[in-house]
C-alpha cells in the first residue's frame, strides 16, 4: 500500500469524469487499497478515485458510516449508481479536496445505491444518513461534481478566498 497526494480544489482534475471500471485487476487492486491508506491518513470518511488523480468510478467509505467499526473491511463501491432517494436531512459536509471547510448541505436521509465490490458482484445497498450523504456526496465526485456547487454563491466565495489563503502559506 502507498500514501498518494489528494487533489485539493481548485485542481482541475476535480472536474473531470471518471470512466466505469471493467475488470477487478491488480491497477484497480492497487488503486483501491492505496485509497483506503489515503482516506484513514487523512482521517476522511469517503473518497473518491478522482481524489487521488485517479479517474476510475471508485470510492470508499468508512464502515463506521454504515455502523460498523474501523476494524471492519473499508466500503468499496465500484461503478456506482444512486437508484432511489427519500426524506430530508441537513448537516455538515466536508470533503478531504476541500480541507476545513464543513457546510451544511441539504440532502436525502435515505439513498438506494447499486454498484460492484472487489469481488466482482453487483449490490444494492440502502444507507440512512451521514451514509446517505456519503452515497450522494461520492458519486458526484465521479461526475466532476463538488461540494462547493452544493452552496450559494456568497459561501463559495468564501470557501475559494479560504483555499487560496492555505494554498499561498505553503
Ligand atoms: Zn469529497
Amino acid at each position: 500500500m502507498a500514501l498518494r497526494d489528494i487533489v485539493i480544489f481548485p485542481d482541475p482534475r476535480l472536474r473531470e469524469i471518471s470512466q466505469p471500471v471493467e475488470t477487478i485487476d491488480e491497477e484497480i487492486r492497487t488503486l483501491v487499497s492505496d485509497m483506503q491508506e489515503t482516506m484513514y491518513y487523512n482521517e476522511g470518511a469517503g473518497l473518491a478515485a478522482v481524489q487521488v488523480g485517479a479517474h476510475r468510478c471508485i470510492f470508499i467509505a468508512d464502515p463506521v458510516l454504515a455502523g460498523g467499526t474501523r476494524e471492519d473491511p473499508t466500503l468499496v463501491y465500484i461503478n456506482p449508481e444512486i437508484l432511489d432517494s427519500e426524506g430530508d436531512q441537513v448537516g455538515d459536509e466536508g470533503c478531504l479536496s476541500f480541507p476545513g471547510i464543513f457546510v451544511p448541505v441539504p440532502r436525502p436521509s435515505k439513498v438506494t445505491i447499486r454498484a460492484m465490490g472487489m469481488d466482482g458482484e453487483t449490490f444494492e445497498q440502502t444507507g440512512e444518513g451521514i451514509l446517505a450523504r456519503a452515497f450522494l456526496h461520492e458519486t458526484e465526485h465521479l461526475n466532476g461534481q463538488l461540494l462547493i456547487d452544493k452552496v450559494g454563491r456568497l459561501k463559495a466565495q468564501f470557501i475559494k478566498r479560504k483555499l487560496k489563503r492555505a494554498a499561498d502559506k505553503k
